[in-house]
């Protein structure tokens, strides 16, 4: 039998890319060698929410109780049920992914995918037996893993990344995390409210780089009030592990050497090409694609963290949907423009289009206006009135260029912004779209208005 596609790789790309052909009619086989649902819901997205969900109410019950009006004789947690209830979120999901894969009559097939040649796959099981299956079409979509820090390779008890992070049996008691970025952040923000002491060591000059500046110094200075130490600006000169844990070097802010139990690496990470796809159809290891999402070998795609960054589970959705109606339905595919960054800690970050920096750089006018959670009551009754929102919109047409919050549900409030961007909304049509009240969206409403001199509360 020969199937219209076999998808390599069973994450947010792969799956997807898999039952939306099965919807357009067609046979397909997707190859995991581990677990439907690939890194995002076993390993990324899924299982970090669901620890950082237990660090938000950890953190409420011991710093705020009392301003809620609660008191209890002894607050106390059991990190193998924090962790516990993380694995099990993970699991259910995968398992979720499993059903519809029968539902939509997409073989699954465990093993490690590799092409060879003309259409065919050969599929390696857990036991070394190979199989080959042949395709009209191949998607590959077989992700990224973390990089190590030169020298300084992973034993999954002291010197980790994510996914030992995501299972750890004990919790540390300090901790050091190189890297700054989304994953970075989140776990400093969960070990930290744990009551783990945490260092986060940065080259650039602020956390979150990729965020608009004045986001980073909030979230930077939030993470200082709360206990973390923020080394931004900051290199990492040494490592070692010793018999108790590691000993990290810095040089920047401070220029000394940190004892740890363990230290988290986050600073990157690095292709998973399938075998027969050689090294000069890449570029530094991510899959080159055209416009089609097509590689250099004919009716061979790619999709997903494997073509390069953005990495991000919903870009590597999108990029499946794209490459797969385009193969079926003859449809000119879409590149990746514009989509929302989040990250989960708190405060949370969102943004989606332009940063100020971009739109400099870019010579765009702009007019920028801003709110502050302070001033919203629906804020101020939840107990979270850290942060704001800035928006950008063009000097010119007043449509929305860019959006960045912190704060709050920072990330569920991103998504009116993008799809603003995307329908090409203007400063007057967010200001005639009556936003609830009392709402956190009313402060995207008010910094629209403080754009142009006319926000109600400030
Ligand atoms: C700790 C952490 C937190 C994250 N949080 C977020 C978040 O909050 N939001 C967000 O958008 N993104 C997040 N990400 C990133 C997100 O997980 C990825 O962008 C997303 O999973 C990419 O999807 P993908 O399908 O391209 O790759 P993956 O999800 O990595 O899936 C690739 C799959 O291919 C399989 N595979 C690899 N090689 C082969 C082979 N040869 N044969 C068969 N199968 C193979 C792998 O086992 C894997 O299951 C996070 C990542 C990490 C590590």
């Amino acid at each position: 039998m020969k199937y219209d596609l076999i998808v390599i790789g069973g994450g947010p790309a792969g799956y997807v890319g898999a039952i939306r052909a099965a919807q357009l009619g067609k046979k397909v086989a997707c190859v995991e060698l581990e677990r439907a649902g690939g890194t995002c819901l076993n390993w990324g997205c899924i299982p970090t929410k669901s620890l950082l969900r237990n660090a938000e109410l950890y953190h409420l019950l011991s710093h705020k109780a009392d301003e809620f009006g609660f008191s209890f004789d002894n607050l106390s947690f059991d990190w193998s049920k924090v962790i516990g209830r993380s694995r099990k979120i993970a699991d259910k999901l995968a398992g979720g992914i499993e059903f519809l894969f029968k539902k939509n009559k997409v073989d699954y097939i465990l093993g490690k995918g590799n092409l060879v040649g003309d259409g065919k796959v050969e599929v390696e099981a857990a036991d070394g037996s190979k199989s080959v299956i042949e395709g009209a079409n191949v998607l590959v979509a077989t992700g990224v893993t973390t990089r190590e820090f030169p020298g300084f390779p992973f034993d999954g008890t002291r010197v980790i990344g994510s996914r030992d992070a995501l299972a750890l049996a004990t919790q540390p008691k300090e901790i050091v995390i190189i890297g700054a970025g989304a994953i970075g952040v989140e776990f400093a923000y969960f070990f930290n409210a744990f009551g783990t002491k945490v260092t986060i060591v940065e080259m650039m000059p602020v956390i979150l780089p990729v965020e608009d500046e004045e986001v980073s110094k909030t979230l930077e200075k939030s993470f200082s009030k709360s206990g973390i130490k923020v080394l931004s600006g900051t290199k990492t000169t040494g490592t070692k592990v010793t018999d108790t844990g590691v000993e990290i070097t810095v040089e920047g802010k401070e220029n000394t050497t940190i004892k740890a139990d363990a230290c988290l690496v986050a600073i990157g990470v690095k292709p998973l090409l399938p075998g027969g796809m050689e090294p000069e159809l890449t570029d530094r290891g991510y899959i080159k694609t055209d416009d089609r999402y097509q590689t250099s070998i004919p009716n061979v795609y790619a999709a997903g963290d494997i073509i390069g960054p953005p990495w991000l589970a919903h870009v590597a959705s999108y990029e499946a949907i794209q490459a797969v109606e385009g193969m079926f339905e003859g449809k000119q595919p879409k590149k990746v423009d514009i989509f929302p960054g989040c990250t989960y800690c708190q405060p949370q970050v969102a943004s989606v289009g332009l940063t100020e920096k971009a739109a400099k750089d870019k010579g765009i006018a702009y007019k920028v206006g801003k709110f502050p959670f302070m001033a919203s009551g629906k804020a101020l009754a939840t107990g979270e009135s850290e942060g704001f929102v800035k928006l950008l919109y063009g000097e010119e047409h007043g449509e929305v260029i860019g959006a960045h919050i912190i704060g709050n549900e920072a990330t569920e409030l991103i998504a009116e912004m993008g799809l603003a961007i995307t329908l090409e909304a203007t400063v007057e049509d967010i200001e005639a779209t009556i936003h609830a009240h009392p709402t956190l969206s009313e402060a995207i409403h008010e910094a629209t208005g403080a754009a142009y001199g006319h926000a109600i509360h400030i």
